[in-house]
């Protein structure tokens, strides 16, 4: 059986559903599993056939082993379907030219890559919880800049045994975002904006989570917190199925053989989505370079380049949003894999990192780290012109966050000159972001007085794509969540909703 550890030690040999239900150790740590099955080429080329219902199967029992395999298929097939996804194959491969695909994984019901692992970590969660024999009930607690509240109301929305509480920064977050949210319907929701900014939403949800007398209070109710940001191992693990099914496609359109090395461009923000094509490396996955693509919160290819980390700088606000990030959490996890699961080391890194805003890796580390990444970042401009660019090359849309992703592999490519068959991971649907793509392709003017509503209907008037059904007549629909509260009345809200 596999079972997982804490990358900073202490907790050790938990099944899966168990470090699921936890989502974070008790003393800060994140779940790893502690061996990656393999898996061969025969058995990577068979996934070529299936759906990509099947090739999660295949991926998914090699980690969740504690979980039946029916009780497996049913979270999988409950999460991918043609109603919540608009596209059949769930996260289709479009060819862009003869040596970049682009992994589309922004067809599910809130328009960014966070429902692939969000529209199936609650069926994993209430499994959990039979599994585990829990009585209580779970309040998921969310503090989100946009894109993840979103995706967690659309999961847990109406799921049994549990209730959901989404915060987000009432000022902070755009039109698109802010409807998508307080139109949220479901009977175990609730969405509250915060007088305040992401950090300050952020600090007063974790207050809430670490506030005994409360937790203690909710025991007596049988209510326990939990969370479901990418520091769950049940958010992660969905997300290395489709760097396999990638593969497959890949495969499958001819564009390489079996057992041919590829590289992947991935938009990173919190390192959960890298780390999950790492983590599909480590299982056998025939990968060449993973190139970390950032935005001008360039902490990570500063890190990549040098083995220095350090957030002693401006946080800067970007078009690509969901990028904005300094502590990148998930990189907990791969130091624990390139340390040779050093749960000490790795304790100490994280001690130095919140103490003294940095922390240097040794160079045997940097240099194994740099065997299987490379990185790069994009400024604005640069971002808005690939937008443009891909646009007149391709007529192929792409959102900010993609863009970013796109414009840091051209730069891989003129500095290396390796020309690896390579895949863009897509995070988000260019509506999504629809401000910033209208004026990269049609320019300020033609964008100036028209609200992000407006702009949907001009961006699919003038590209022919499709407005996404999640964000068609969103400022038509009906308000349920007008609730706005100051930041330091949090607290009291979530007692005054569970208590
Ligand atoms: C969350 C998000 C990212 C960053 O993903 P990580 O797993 O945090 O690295 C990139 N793009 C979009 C659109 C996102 O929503």
């Amino acid at each position: 059986m596999v079972l997982y550890d804490s990358t900073r030690g202490g907790c050790e040999g938990l099944t899966s559903a168990e470090a699921i239900k936890q989502g974070i150790s008790p003393n800060g740590g994140l779940y790893v599993p502690r061996f990656f099955e393999q898996i061969s080429f025969e058995e990577i080329e068979a996934l070529t056939d299936k759906t990509y219902n099947e090739r999660a199967v295949e991926i998914l029992k090699r980690f969740l082993d504690d979980f039946t395999a029916e009780e497996l298929e049913d979270c999988i097939n409950q999460a991918y379907t043609t109603e919540k996804f608009n596209s059949k194959d769930i996260a289709p491969l479009v060819k862009l030219n003869d040596s970049l695909g682009i992994l589309e994984l922004w067809h599910g019901p809130t328009c960014a890559f966070k429902d692939m692992a969000l529209q199936i970590l609650p069926h994993f969660m209430v499994k959990a919880m039979k599994k585990t024999g829990e009585e209580s009930e779970i309040v998921i607690l969310v503090a989100t800049s946009g894109d993840t509240g979103k995706a967690a109301l659309e999961g847990f929305a109406d799921v049994e045994g549990t209730r959901i509480i989404v915060f987000y920064p009432a000022e902070g977050v755009s039109e698109v975002q802010k409807y998508q949210m307080i139109t949220q319907t479901g009977n175990n929701v609730k969405v509250v904006g915060v007088e305040g900014n992401f950090d300050d939403t952020q600090t007063g949800v974790k207050r809430i989570f670490t506030d005994r007398e409360l937790i203690e209070r909710m025991e007596e109710r049988k209510l326990k917190f939990s969370s479901a940001n990418s520091i769950n191992w049940g958010r992660l693990v969905p997300q290395i199925v489709y760097y396999f099914s990638a593969y497959a496609d890949m495969i499958k359109s001819g564009a390489i053989k079996s057992g041919e090395k590829i590289n992947f461009v991935v938009p990173t923000g919190n390192f959960g989505n890298i780390l999950a094509g790492f983590y599909a490396k480590m299982m056998g996955l025939p990968v060449n370079k993973f190139i970390c693509a950032s935005n001008e919160n360039n902490v990570l290819t500063d890190f990549i380049r040098t083995g220095v980390y350090d957030i002693r700088r401006d946080f800067i606000k970007t078009i690509s949003p969901s990028m904005d990030i300094l502590i990148s959490s998930n990189l907990e996890r791969l130091l624990y894999e390139m340390s040779g699961r050093d749960s000490e080391k790795v304790s100490g890194w994280m001690k130095e990192l919140s103490e003294n805003g940095y922390y240097k890796v040794d160079y045997k580390i940097l240099e194994k780290i740099q065997e299987n990444f490379w990185a790069g970042w994009s400024n604005e401009d640069e971002t808005l012109k690939t937008i443009e660019c891909i646009y007149d090359d391709y007529k192929y849309v792409s959102d900010t966050h993609t863009a970013v992703g796109i414009d840091v592999y051209d730069k891989y490519v003129i500095t290396t000159g390796d020309l690896t068959p390579t895949v863009a991971v897509s995070t988000a649907s260019p509506f999504k972001f629809n401000d910033s793509v209208c004026t990269a392709l049609f320019g300020k003017n033609e964008i100036a007085g028209r609200t992000e509503f407006e702009l949907l209907e001009l961006l699919s008037e003038k590209t022919g794509w499709e407005v996404p059904s999640g964000l068609k007549d969103l400022d038509k629909k009906e308000i349920r969540h007008n609730t706005v509260c100051e930041k330091d009345k949090m607290k009291a809200l979530v007692e005054n909703s569970l208590l």
